[in-house]
Order: structure tokens, then sequence, then C-alpha cells
């Protein structure tokens, strides 16, 4: 391909490692920035990298000079540096757009703003006690106490289910900065990967996302029992929520479905999403192939975004031993045609994304007959 544009990542995790996977086909540079042996990094040899952290001003700006485009695979980083050096280089989507979406209360105003319908959500910083109490009043319980920033996998969020829980959940959350959010009864989770180009914004399919613990564990394309109206309300409010940020990418978007079939926002995320993986294999491009698309100006098509075939993606965690994700992985690879992607993180602990697989068929319901064993391997890992 004649593209020598480079493009900058700050963080080297399992997304900046797809979206490597999607630039190498097209040899396209992509310079991460993160620890030495990153798992983006062990796909990529060239000298363009730069080690260090993605939080580190200096080492972005040092990113920022040895490239033409800079995005992200995580939302916590620096925006000021970004800011300073959106002047020099290209940074996408726009640091004003990370600086909002980082920010978990930030982002939930700016969407209510826009007209985009969102949990509902009290400040709580500088409130203490009382504070959580006078939710209780008025949300009720349980609620959900989350803190704004450097939240994944539900590290961040704590359910208070009664008054008697306020002094533990301010013992688990106490010094990060806080707000409560009204508890969603939702029927189904559901997640919509939303593509932002210089013309418009684009959708992939809706998937059903299945929570354990406050992490991913399986995603269905297309969910259950979903009726095809709901699913297209979730790709129009997946898509109404992203026209409300500035710059260009993929954002993954989270949604409850409630029980009288309407739809929440839960969150965004202005990057690839783990809810996104299927379309590696579902989908003629992917979310990483969408996301180094929109964010160099290549076009995209909607039909380059359909289902090819229904598909279900299932999350390798850490477990209850050091090698239970090597052991998934091997049983599937032996056992099953799925797709299985090991993101090279070295140790694992319990609950950390290790790897994930994925499996498609002509109908979901063979889909799901064909992961079965797979889902019940992992389900004996937890010891
Ligand atoms: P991620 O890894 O997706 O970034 P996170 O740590 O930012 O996760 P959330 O997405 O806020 O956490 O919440 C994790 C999960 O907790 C949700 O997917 C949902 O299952 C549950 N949850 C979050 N908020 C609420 C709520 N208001 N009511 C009920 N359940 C909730
Ligand atoms: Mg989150
Ligand atoms: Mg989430």
């Amino acid at each position: 391909m004649a593209d020598n544009r480079k493009v900058g990542v700050l963080g080297g995790g399992q997304l900046g490692r797809m979206l490597i996977e999607a630039a190498n086909r097209l040899n396209i540079q992509v310079n991460v920035l993160d620890a030495a042996n990153s798992p983006a990094k062990q796909i990529s040899a060239h000298d363009g990298h730069i080690e260090g952290s993605f939080k580190d001003a200096a080492k972005v700006k040092e990113l920022a000079q040895k490239c033409d485009v800079v995005t992200v695979e995580i939302e916590h980083v620096d925006t000021q540096m970004l800011e300073e050096v959106a002047g020099q280089v290209v940074v996408e989507p726009s640091w004003k757009t990370l600086r909002v979406i980082k920010d978990k209360y930030a982002q939930k105003q700016h969407l209510k703003e826009h007209g985009v319908d969102v949990a509902e959500s009290i400040d709580l910083e500088g409130k203490g006690a009382d504070g959580l109490k006078e939710v209780g009043v008025k949300y009720g319980y349980p609620y959900m106490l989350k803190s704004k920033t450097e939240a994944y996998d539900g590290k961040g969020n704590f359910v208070v289910k009664s008054e008697g829980d306020i002094d533990a959940a301010i013992k688990a959350l106490g010094g990060r900065p806080l707000y409560a959010e009204k508890w969603a009864d939702f029927s189904m989770e559901l997640a919509v990967m939303v593509v932002k180009t210089k013309d418009g914004v684009l959708s992939f399919p809706t998937v059903e996302t299945v929570h354990e613990d406050s992490i991913c564990k399986l995603t269905y394309t297309p969910p259950r029992n979903v009726s095809s109206s709901i699913s297209q309300r979730a790709q129009d409010l997946a898509k109404k929520a992203i026209a409300a940020f500035e710059g260009k990418g993929v954002f993954g978007v989270e949604m409850f479905l409630l029980k009288d079939d309407s739809l929440l926002i839960n969150e965004i995320a202005p990057r690839p999403h783990n809810s996104g993986h299927y379309t590696i294999e579902a989908c003629p491009i992917s979310q990483y192939d969408a996301h180094l698309r929109a964010i160099l100006d290549i076009p995209i098509q909607p039909y380059m975004l359909r289902l090819k075939e229904p598909a279900i993606m299932l999350n390798i965690l850490g477990a209850a031993t050091p090698d239970s994700d090597k052991k998934v992985a091997q049983y599937a690879i032996e056992n099953s045609d799925a797709s299985v992607h090991m993101y090279g993180k070295g140790d694992s602990r319990p609950g950390r994304k290790m790897g994930h697989l994925t499996i498609t068929r002509p109908t979901l319901r063979e889909a799901e007959q064909a992961i079965q064993p797979l889902v019940d391997f992992v389900d004996e890992q937890k010891g």
C-alpha cells in the first residue's frame, strides 16, 4: 500500500495488539507507547516504538514527534499533553472527547446535554457518608457507587444494597472521585461498535453482552431473542451518542435494555472494545480495520460493517490456577473450530483478560451448540 503515514498508539495491550494485526495486513507502521514487550509490541518488529507509560507526558510528546496520527487503546491517558501536541500531529479521537469520556460522570452529563438517554446519576465528590445516604433516599437501594475515573472490569464500582453498606462502600472506593448511579433493572446488556469517519457515523450490528462479576464473559451477535426493531433502536441510540463527540475512530457503546424495552446508555469507550472482538471473524472488516480506516480517512461503506454470520465470543480470563488460560486455549484449539486469540500477557491472575475465542455458524443456535463445551470447560477452571 502506498501509505507511508505512521500511526502512534497510547497503550500496547490486547486492543493495541489486534489493531497492529490489522495494520500489518495493510503494511502500515504502528508505533506503540507502553512497556517493553507489551502484547502489541510482541507482534511488531521495528524501531519506532517507545518504552514508557502512556500516562507520562514527555513520552506522549516523544511519540507524537514520530507519527502522523496518534490514537489510543485506553482512555486513561494524559489528555493535557494530547491537547498540547494536537497542534503538530493529528489526534483521533479528539483530546476533548478523550477528556470528557475518561471521566464517567462528565461523560454522562455530556450525553444528557445532547439528549441521549443515560442512567441517572448524582455527583458525590466531596460529599462523604451523608452524600451516600442522600442517594439512598433519592434512588432507593440498591444503587451503584462508581469511581469517575480509572475504572475497568467493574474495578471502581460498588453495589450499595442498604444504608448498612455505606461504610464498606467508602472503605472500598474512598479516595477516588465518586458518583452514584440509579440501579438499572435490565433484562439484558447490549453493545454497539460505532465508527465515526470524516463523513459521518456508521455502526456495526447490535451485540448482547453477558457479564460475570462485572467482567464481560460472552457476546452474542445477534442478541438472543431480541427483535430487529430493538436492535435497530440500539444502533440508532449508539450513533446518536457518538455523534455528540468530536473526532474519528471506533467507539464501544454499552447499553442496558430495560424490562419495558427502553434503552439507556451505560458507558462509552473511545476505542476498540471487548464487545467488538467478534467483528474480526464475523464482519467483512473488523473494528480494528475500521478504526485504522477512520483515523486515516480510508473510505468505509456500511456494507463493510454487516454481519456475515452469527457469532459468539467467549473471553479467556485468568482463573484458579496460573495456567488455566493456556488450558482453555489448548482445549479449544484441539476440540473446536473456534478462532483462538491469545494476548501474550504473561502472568495470569483471576479475572485478567488473557485471550478470547470466537465461533461463527450459519445460525446463532448452531453457534450456541458449538460453543457450549468451551463455556463448560471455562466454567470448570474457576475452581
Ligand atoms: P468496563 O470494563 O466495561 O469499562 P467498568 O468498570 O467501567 O467496566 P461499568 O460498565 O460501569 O464498569 O459496570 C460494569 C457492569 O456492572 C455493567 O456491565 C453492568 O453489568 C453492571 N452495572 C453498571 N452500572 C449499573 C447500574 N447502574 N445498574 C445495574 N447494573 C450496573
Ligand atoms: Mg468502563
Ligand atoms: Mg462497562
